[in-house]
Parts: structure tokens; sequence; C-alpha cells
């Protein structure tokens, strides 16, 4: 089995004047190429903190994270946004579409900003996976929440990224759209062959996972 997200003693504190909170403290984790991950804690817990430092939002002040192999320490600025970009998607609890673009140029986004050509083919294709077809030319404003949601994932599978990380992506879901999207999200793991890992408040969503890990202040349980 393929590693493709390695950490080690990955650390991150935040200076608040003379106050420090250690966010994440000394994680060791492993995934395994394909695999199902469920993060689940308390609100404060840590879990956006590891989700961004894995996808090389945020940089750690202790420790290390690998992607694929590729250190993220090792990588310059520019070369960091080339790993994150080929390799990660972002799925988020509140969808972060541009509400002035149609959900066809949303989904393109992340082409059009790195200066790429999109292959309309596998977008297409993405959409027919993702029941968007007929919603192309729609405004995010007059889509719902659930419709959202899949465009915020087929965006996030445009660069056919290796891994994808979701952070509460059914947070503002109702439970029936909130299945929905799991299962999508199931799907693309199974057939895509994409590592995904998901943090989530819902045991229900928690446990359709393959791995469940838990955090509590920073650390893993
Ligand atoms: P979770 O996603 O589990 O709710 P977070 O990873 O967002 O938790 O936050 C973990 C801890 O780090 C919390 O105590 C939070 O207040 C703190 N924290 C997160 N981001 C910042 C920041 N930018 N500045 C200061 N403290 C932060
Ligand atoms: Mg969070």
């Amino acid at each position: 089995m393929n590693e493709i997200i390695r950490t080690q003693h990955l650390s991150k504190e935040y200076k608040m004047g003379y106050q420090r909170i250690k966010a994440l403290d000394n994680v060791d984790l492993s995934v395994n190429e394909g695999s199902f991950v469920s993060v689940v804690g308390t609100s404060g817990s840590g879990k956006s903190t590891l989700l961004h430092l894995i996808g090389g939002l945020d940089k750690p002040t202790d420790g290390e994270v690998w992607l694929d192999g590729k250190s993220l320490k090792e990588a310059k600025d520019k070369n960091l946004s080339k790993i994150r970009r080929e390799n990660i998607g972002y799925v988020f609890q509140n969808f972060c579409l541009i509400q002035e673009l149609n959900v066809i140029e949303n989904i393109m986004l992340p082409q059009l900003l790195c200066n790429k050509k999109p292959d309309m083919n596998y977008l297409h294709t993405l959409c027919d996976v993702l029941g968007l077809t007929d919603r192309m030319q729609h405004l995010p404003g007059e889509l719902s929440g659930g419709q959202q949601q899949r465009v915020a994932i087929a965006r996030a599978l445009s660069n056919d990224p290796i891994v994808v990380l979701c952070d509460e992506p059914t947070g503002n879901l109702d439970k029936k759209t909130s299945c929905e999207v799991v299962q999508l999200l199931k799907s693309v793991n199974r057939e895509m062959n994409k590592t995904i890992l998901i943090v989530t408040h819902d045991p229900d969503v928690a446990n359709t996972a393959d791995v469940q890990i838990r955090i509590e202040d920073g650390r893993i349980v």
C-alpha cells in the first residue's frame, strides 16, 4: 500500500499576545492511498488545523508533512503552491463558491487561475457523476445546499488531485442531503481512487469511513 500522507511530530502553536495555544501537538499520522478517513473531535480540538497543515495552507511550528513522499517543509513557497494545486482538493462547510460565476465556471476556476486549459471532457464527466449536468449555467444562489456542495466537490476534483480534504462538508446540510453528499464522496473514493479525509461532527458520517481518527486538545487519541 502506498503511503500518501504522513505526518511526524506535527505541531502548531498560535501566539495570542502572551498566550500560547497548542492547536496541534505532536501528531504522527499515516494514511494509505485510496483510504477514506474521518477526523472527529470537539470544537477547537485541532481538526481544521490538521487539515490546513496537511494541505499546505499553513506551516507547522514543528514537525513535518509528506505528501506522496514529498516533504512540504522542503518546498519553497512557489513550489508549495504547485504541490498544493496539483495534489490537493478542498471542500469546505460553507461551499466557498464564487457567487457571480455559474456552475461550470466555478468548477473550471482552479485551471483558469493557473493558466491551464480545462479538460472539458473530464469536467463534463465529473458533472455527470455528481448529477450537475442540467445545472451547468446556474448561479450558486439558484442551487440548493446539497447541489452547491456537489459543485464544490466537482471543483475540488477538477485538477484530478490525489487527496481530497473536506472540512465539515455536511455541516450546513440536512440529514438526507448530508447522506447523499457522503455517498458521493464514498463513490469518488472507490471509483476514482481518491484518498479522502473528512472532518465531521456527525457520528453517522464518521462511521462510514474506513479509518476513524479522534483528536482531543491537538492530540490523536
Ligand atoms: P477545530 O477545527 O477542531 O474546531 P481548530 O483547528 O480550528 O479546531 O482550532 C484549534 C485551536 O487553535 C483552537 O483553540 C483555536 O481557537 C485555535 N486557533 C485556530 N486558528 C487560530 C488562529 N489563526 N489564531 C489563534 N488561534 C487559533
Ligand atoms: Mg474546524
